[in-house]
């Protein structure tokens, strides 16, 4: 699937340190260490309500990480899907009369408008679930032939057949310190997992499964329900976990270096996308796993049954500046919970404002200190508010001081705040 265009990444002198971030299953920081590739794959979205400030909130916080890696001189593969097949489009199609392939074409587009707009890095490899059917099916015929999934049959008129990922069977219970074992990434207990399970798509109290938490692999076909060739899986479609597991297993290292997504996606998605790996390969999926904070509006959880979602394009469409919804959104630390306000969003205006103005006073010698506490504030943990702090304190000065520019490091100013956190001003 095509992806979108990235805009010139301006070269600054000097580079970023080594990045820490806090690592979900390490539950602590953990430093990324330098080379000369990094590789990331950040979950894409399920295209029907695209482009939430959650979602946004999430592919700008790991922009961040892959705008760090370039500046640290490395060569980043960055890997995103597009769950372009699933249970939530299906019924969000069915319940607006909408063509389910349609709608996901639409959706996808206004994605991919919305990311180019807020100077998103685009992935080198932009995959849907649908083209990467194909690849996921002999990766199910494979845990099935190595004990690791089982089919199971249909009741209630269900159809027999569909099949699932043993968690006991992969569970390796530590004989290794790298294999995959249930909480490996999420740290959570099975008490814990369960309602999450149910909560997130999991199914777990479908008869005849061996264990609660043992996730769907293939769906086969249903009356009604698009359905692909199975080949001896028989025609059906793939669960969400597998469908990220082997497009990230095409493109990327065994392990590759950070797993992100919303933190949503700690249990199960990414609990069972590294398990499914450990399966397939006997390594670990990720060196680190990255997780945002949920984005709520005016106090209340952002979600589509309340009506209340964010939308980036309908900012845009009421003229809003994408680098202005850039830097509400980099206003909050990407870990921490929050809300989008109006307030966020004029106070990211000012502040947009503020540095244009700046750029015109620029003090002689400014810009490399600023450019070393920037990097040092994104290289602790993506800090991205410390970084605008700095950069408000810069301007605040420059503006006092009230000189004629320097301009070479108005030139410097405008380059870093454009490659590190991707703000043209
Ligand atoms: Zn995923």
């Amino acid at each position: 699937m095509k992806s979108w265009t990235t805009r010139p990444v301006p070269e600054l002198p000097g580079q970023m340190p080594p990045v820490t971030i806090f690592d979900t299953s390490q539950g602590g920081p953990a430093t990324i260490l330098s080379a000369p590739r990094q590789s990331m794959y950040v979950c894409g979205i399920t295209p029907y309500d695209a482009t939430h400030m959650g979602h946004a909130a999430t592919y700008l916080a790991f922009d961040l990480l892959n705008r760090a890696w370039r500046d640290a001189g490395s060569q980043v593969d960055y890997v995103q899907n597009v769950t372009d097949v699933d249970d939530p489009l299906l019924e969000r199609a069915t319940a607006t009369g909408q063509d389910w392939r349609e709608l996901a074409v639409d959706q996808t587009d206004l994605f991919r408008e919305d990311m180019e707009a807020l100077n998103v890095i685009a992935p080198a490899h932009y995959v849907g679930a649908v083209e990467a059917i194909e690849w996921i099916v002999p990766e199910i015929e494979r845990l099935l032939r190595d004990g690791f999934a089982y089919r199971v049959d249909g009741v209630n008129g269900e159809p027999d057949g569909d099949v699932y990922y043993d968690v006991a069977a992969a569970d390796s219970q530590g004989q290794d310190v790298e294999a995959w074992e249930l909480g490996t990434v999420s740290g959570l207990s099975e008490e814990e997992m369960l309602p999450l399970f149910a909560e997130r798509g999991g199914d777990p109290d479908r008869p005849g499964k061996r264990g609660k938490l043992d996730p769907l692999l293939w769906r086969v076909a249903r009356p009604g329900e698009p359905h692909w060739d199975g080949s001896s899986l028989g025609d059906g479609r793939p669960g969400w976990h597998i469908e990220c597991t082997v497009i990230a297993q095409r493109f990327l290292p065994s392990p590759f270096t950070v797993q992100a997504g919303g933190s949503d996606l700690i249990f199960p998605h990414h609990e069972m996308g590294a398990g499914h790996w450990y399966s397939l390969s006997g390594e670990p999926m990720a060196r680190h796993y990255a997780h945002t904070g949920m984005v709520g509006l005016d106090g209340a959880k952002m979600s589509k049954s309340l009506g209340n979602l964010v939308l980036v394009s309908s900012l845009r469409r009421e003229g809003v500046e994408p680098a202005a919804i850039r830097l509400a959104v980099l206003a909050n630390h990407y870990r921490e919970d929050w809300f989008w306000t109006g307030q966020l969003l004029e106070d990211a205006t000012r502040r947009l404002a503020a540095w244009r103005r700046a750029l015109g006073s620029a003090p002689e010698g400014s810009a490399g200190t600023l450019l070393a506490t920037v990097r040092e504030r994104l290289a602790d943990d993506l800090d991205a508010p410390g970084a605008l702090k700095a950069i408000d304190g810069w301007a605040a000065k420059a503006v006092e001081a009230g000189q004629t520019a320097s301009p070479a490091d108005a030139n410097l100013v405008s380059d870093l705040v454009n490659a590190l956190l991707g703000v043209e001003l």
